[in-house]
Parts: structure tokens; C-alpha cells; sequence
């Protein structure tokens, strides 16, 4: 695989020095797992046992809460890194230190964390956000699952949708409306809802668009009872707690859209210097050339804006709207990338079972998930005119 001349563009010499050894990590124990991902439609626990042999599992956790105690910037490396070779692993790393690990980290309380954490970090249990709901997706305020305080807890009644892992969580958060008058301003709780609550069941498993083994949950809550030792936080306090996550997530998959991207060029790059048409190679065509230097000069600019992102964050600055402005243009650039990238390919971009293909089909996730698009320009819009 040929080696694009990244500007190198690194967040310190410290991490400069690791991205070799993790890259060889990825290429040689992790990328022979790509193939049997797709083939299974499942995540083998060889993935698990690799990655957390190399302490990525629940890296960004404390080391008290039985994490790795790893930053933002190392956090991102290590997804860059592995999203060059499946979009799999990246939920991996997502799972154990995303969404639902780092808010029991900044609002569980000590039995909270007790009780998870360290099952977490390790990949021994395994979490779900819920928040999604048939009626409310971007609108994520508009959630209708009720939680009714009744003696010694709570009952949540309603339905997600499209929880990522959430067929298999050991533990689900689930946001839910706690006081109908207030709702997204303090009245939304967010509840730690383990398997086997009598009233939560898996309705539904859905698939998309990519990998198979990316699997999507319908959970539905009927006279579920949990105890007040379920509530994360004050019960008002739900829909900030998810916010909270969201945003921290939105630098990790901006890290793995510009691992994907990076991968994406390099396939390009080999295919057009390899086949040729009409007597000459196509890396020697003008119209490949520009796609490819399209390609690259985006990922270049991508991964600068990022690193510096991540160094205000490391830094202790308020980002503002920045990893929301990252998430936008990272998550667009590699959707850019992946429709060239099968353009210069051709017939072969679009085989079932090669890689371009499936990275193409993979990163339409970006621009929905974690906030799509056109809800981030909202976002950093109303900034802008306030
Ligand atoms: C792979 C995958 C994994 C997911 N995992 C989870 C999970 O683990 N937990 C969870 O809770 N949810 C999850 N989701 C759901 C995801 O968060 C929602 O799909 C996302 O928030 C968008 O909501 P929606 O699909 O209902 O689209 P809608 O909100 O219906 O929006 C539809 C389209 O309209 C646009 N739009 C919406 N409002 C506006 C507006 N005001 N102005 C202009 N355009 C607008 C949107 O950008 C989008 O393009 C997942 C989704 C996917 C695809």
C-alpha cells in the first residue's frame, strides 16, 4: 500500500512517535479481522481481546474507574488509526469510552460507577445510549418515553429506536421525560437500565446501509421499573448529561472519518498507478490526478483543523462550536472522498466484498449519526447571527 505523503501534521512528538507502532498494530493483528467482520456480519472477540490487550478498551476512563487514563488527542489517534481498517473497530473504542461510559464517569456516583465502570473499560459488560425514539431524532427534545417517579424508583414507559448495540447492552441509558412541562430545560432524566428488567425487551434488530455487524436495537419499555439508584444525576438533569456526551464524541468521529479517509486515498492512489485504460496508467490521467489531490489537500486540512481542536480541548479552552464545525467538515470530507475514491476504482469500487466498497457504504453513517449535518449547521449558524 503506498504511503501518502501526509504533511505530518501531528498533535505532539510524543504521539508522532506512537502512530507507527499502532499502525503496524492495525495492519497486522487487526486488518486480517476485516474480512471475517463482513463475511460473519458479527464482531469476533478476538477484536475485543486484541484491542484490549493493547489498553485500548476504555482508554479515556480514569484509571481509578478501571480505565486507561488516556487523552483526547491519544484517544484519537488510536481511532484514526484503526477507522483505516474497519469501521467496526472504531465502535469498539466508542462503546468503552463513548457515549454512555463517559457520562456514568461525570455524573455516576460512586456505586454507579462501581457497578459499571469497570466492567465497561474492560469489554466485559457492554453499555447503549438511548435517546432515539420513532418520533424524535434530531429533535431529540421531542422524546415522548415518560419516566413516573412511584415509591422507592422510577417506571419508564415508551420506544427507542436505532441504539446502537443496544440488542446486546448489559446496561442501556435511556432519556426519558420527567417533567412534561419542562422537558428539554430540566425535564428529562437519564436512567442506567440494565438487561433483564422486567419490562425492557428488545423489540427489534435493525441493519443499515453498512456492515452487517453494525446492529441496531428497538427497545421497548412497558411498565418498567427501576430503582432511584438508576437515575444518573438530578431527574432533570437527562437531556444536558446526553448533550454533554454527544459533543465530547463529536472529535472521535471526525478522528475516524480522517482514518478512513486517509485509507480511502491510499486504495485510490494504488488503483489508478495499477490499472490502465487506452494504453496509459490512470494515475497519469489529469481528471484521476485532481480527484486524488482533491482528496488529499481535504484530509490534510481536515486533520490540521482537528489537531487543533483537540489541542484547545487538551488545553482546558472552551471549544465553543468548534467540534461541532469539525464533525461537519470531517464527516462531509470523507463522504467526498469515498464517492472518488469508488469513482476512480470504477466497476471494481462497487464488488460486493472489496473494501472501497464497504468503506463507501460505512461513512454515510457520518453525516447522520451524533448529529447530522444539517442540525450541526444549524447549530454553528445560530452562533453566528445570534
Ligand atoms: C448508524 C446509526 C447509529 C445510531 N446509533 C444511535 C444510538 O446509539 N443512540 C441513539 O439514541 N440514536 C442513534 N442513532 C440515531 C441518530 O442519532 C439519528 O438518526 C439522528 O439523530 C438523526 O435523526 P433522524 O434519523 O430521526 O432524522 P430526522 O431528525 O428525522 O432528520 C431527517 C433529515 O432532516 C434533517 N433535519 C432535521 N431537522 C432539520 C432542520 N431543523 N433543518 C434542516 N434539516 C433538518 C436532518 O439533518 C436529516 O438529514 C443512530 C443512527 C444511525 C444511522
Amino acid at each position: 500500500m503506498p504511503q501518502v505523503p501526509m504533511m505530518r501534521t501531528e498533535l505532539s512528538p510524543e504521539l508522532a512517535e506512537l502512530r507507527g507502532p499502532i499502525r503496524r498494530f492495525v495492519t497486522d493483528q487487526l486488518e486480517p479481522l476485516a474480512a471475517r467482520i463482513d463475511a460473519e456480519g458479527e464482531i469476533p472477540d478476538a477484536a475485543w481481546d486484541l484491542m484490549r490487550g493493547q489498553g485500548w478498551l476504555g482508554m479515556l476512563l480514569a484509571e481509578a474507574d478501571g480505565g486507561g487514563g488516556a487523552d483526547l488527542p491519544t484517544y484519537c489517534l488510536v481511532m484514526e488509526e484503526v477507522a483505516r481498517s474497519h469501521r467496526c473497530f472504531t465502535l469498539l473504542l466508542d462503546a468503552t469510552s463513548g457515549l454512555t461510559p463517559i457520562a456514568i464517569a461525570r455524573h455516576g456516583t460512586a456505586a454507579q460507577k462501581d457497578r459499571w465502570l469497570k466492567g465497561l473499560a474492560t469489554g466485559r459488560l457492554r453499555a447503549a445510549f438511548g435517546l432515539t425514539e420513532p418520533g424524535a431524532g434530531s429533535d431529540a427534545a421531542a422524546i415522548t418515553t415518560r419516566a413516573t417517579k412511584v415509591e422507592g424508583g422510577w417506571k419508564i414507559e415508551g420506544r427507542k429506536q436505532w441504539i446502537s448495540g443496544g440488542h446486546a447492552a448489559d446496561v442501556v441509558m435511556v432519556m426519558a421525560v420527567t417533567d412534561p412541562a419542562q422537558r428539554a430545560r430540566g425535564g428529562i432524566g437519564a436512567f442506567l437500565v440494565p438487561r433483564g428488567t422486567p419490562g425492557f425487551d428488545v423489540t427489534r434488530i435493525d441493519t443499515t446501509i453498512g456492515s452487517e455487524a453494525i446492529k441496531l436495537g428497538e427497545l421497548t419499555f412497558t411498565d418498567c421499573v427501576v430503582p432511584d439508584e438508576a437515575l444518573l444525576g438530578d431527574p432533570g438533569q437527562g437531556f444536558a448529561i446526553a448533550m454533554g456526551s454527544l459533543s465530547n464524541g463529536r472529535l472521535g468521529v471526525s478522528a475516524a472519518c480522517i482514518g478512513a479517509a486517509d485509507r480511502l486515498l491510499e486504495m485510490s492512489i494504488e488503483h489508478a498507478k495499477q490499472r490502465s485504460t487506452f494504453g496509459q496508467r490512470l494515475a497519469d490521467r489529469q481528471a484521476i490526478q485532481w480527484m486524488l489531490a482533491d482528496s488529499h489537500a481535504e484530509i490534510e486540512v481536515s486533520r490540521a483543523f482537528l489537531y487543533e481542536t483537540l489541542r484547545k480541548a487538551a488545553a482546558g479552552e472552551d471549544l465553543g462550536n468548534f467540534a461541532a464545525i469539525c464533525k461537519l467538515a470531517c464527516s462531509e470530507m470523507v463522504g467526498r472522498v469515498a464517492d472518488r475514491a469508488v469513482q476512480i476504482h470504477g466497476g471494481a469500487g462497487l464488488m460486493r466484498g472489496v473494501p472501497v466498497e464497504r468503506f463507501y457504504r460505512d461513512v454515510r453513517h457520518y453525516r447522520v449519526g451524533e448529529g447530522a449535518s444539517e442540525v450541526l449547521r444549524m447549530v454553528i449558524a445560530r452562533e453566528l447571527v445570534k
